[in-house]
């Protein structure tokens, strides 16, 4: 049987990176997974190092079959078998419906939803093997709620809390768990889209009048990971400040 190895979607930067080192932390070694910017994940690769866990950093573009299909057997040749995964790669974009390109709106769908479908169906063959294993799908409140001028990504978020339940009915049999986060508004390079003003009129209107850190949603993860979790699937588990209650 293998040891605890996570691998953690687009983890080059803020959400992904803080899980990536969280579950480093947890014992778990570790597949960082980047699209751009290898520079940022070779940073959190060394933190890894550091904390004398083994890790390796693998580019692939998670809408891309093929390459998510290649990043799987790097881990396997490196590491081991994956016995948790963090589909956690997105990307975001505001647009009001009526100037959304069906170029755009499928971009959306590709990374966002499509790269669970593909990484889920990369890491269960082995997991259903062994009878044992995690997936943790990260949506957004927006996926519950809908946010205004964010129709596609809102659309894709609520994809992943149907995919996420319907995944934890088909796979608990098997003794895979499967589980969501969907994080408020989360300080990290994705904010940087918003015009300007908006990051602090969102963090105004959290009932707990902050943006959340990357490390609020980490500690999700690595709860949602661990054995004290061990009788939770198919939940949505929102880690948002108290906007949605
Ligand atoms: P971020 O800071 O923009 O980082 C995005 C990460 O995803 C980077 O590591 C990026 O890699 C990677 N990535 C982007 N497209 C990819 C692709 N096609 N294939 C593989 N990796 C890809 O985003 P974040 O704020 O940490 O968000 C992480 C997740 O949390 C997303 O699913 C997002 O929707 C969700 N979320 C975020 C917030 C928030 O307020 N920040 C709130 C709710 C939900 P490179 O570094 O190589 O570009």
């Amino acid at each position: 049987m293998n040891g605890k190895i996570a691998l953690i979607t687009g983890s080059s930067r803020g959400i992904g990176a803080s899980v990536a080192m969280r579950l480093a932390q947890d014992g778990y070694d570790i597949v960082v997974n980047y699209l751009e910017r290898q520079d940022k994940a070779q940073e959190v690769l060394q933190m890894i190092h550091s904390l004398g866990r083994r890790g390796i950093a693998v580019q692939a573009d998670v809408s891309d079959r093929r390459q998510v299909e290649a990043m799987f057997q790097a881990a396997r040749d490196q590491l081991g078998e994956i016995s948790l995964l963090v589909s956690n790669a997105g990307i975001a974009g505001q647009a009001q419906i009526q100037d959304l390109t069906e170029e755009r709106w499928k971009r959306f769908f590709a990374v966002n939803v499509d790269g669970a479908f593909h990484t889920v169906q990369c890491a269960l063959p082995n997991m259903l093997h062994e009878h044992r294993g995690c997936i943790i799908t990260i949506s957004s409140m927006w996926g519950l709620r809908g946010a205004s001028c964010e129709s596609a990504y809102s659309a894709t978020k609520a994809a992943l809390i149907g995919f996420t339940r319907s995944l934890a009915n088909e796979l608990a049999p098997t003794g895979i768990r499967v589980n969501c986060i969907a994080p408020g508004v989360i300080d990290t390079d994705m904010l940087d889209e918003l015009p300007p003003g908006v990051k602090d009129t969102l963090a105004d209107e959290t009932p707990l009048r902050r943006l959340g850190r990357t490390e609020d949603i980490a500690a999700a993860v690595s709860f949602l990971a661990s054995e004290e979790a061990s009788f939770i699937t198919g939940q949505v588990l929102t880690c948002d400040g108290g906007f949605i209650v």
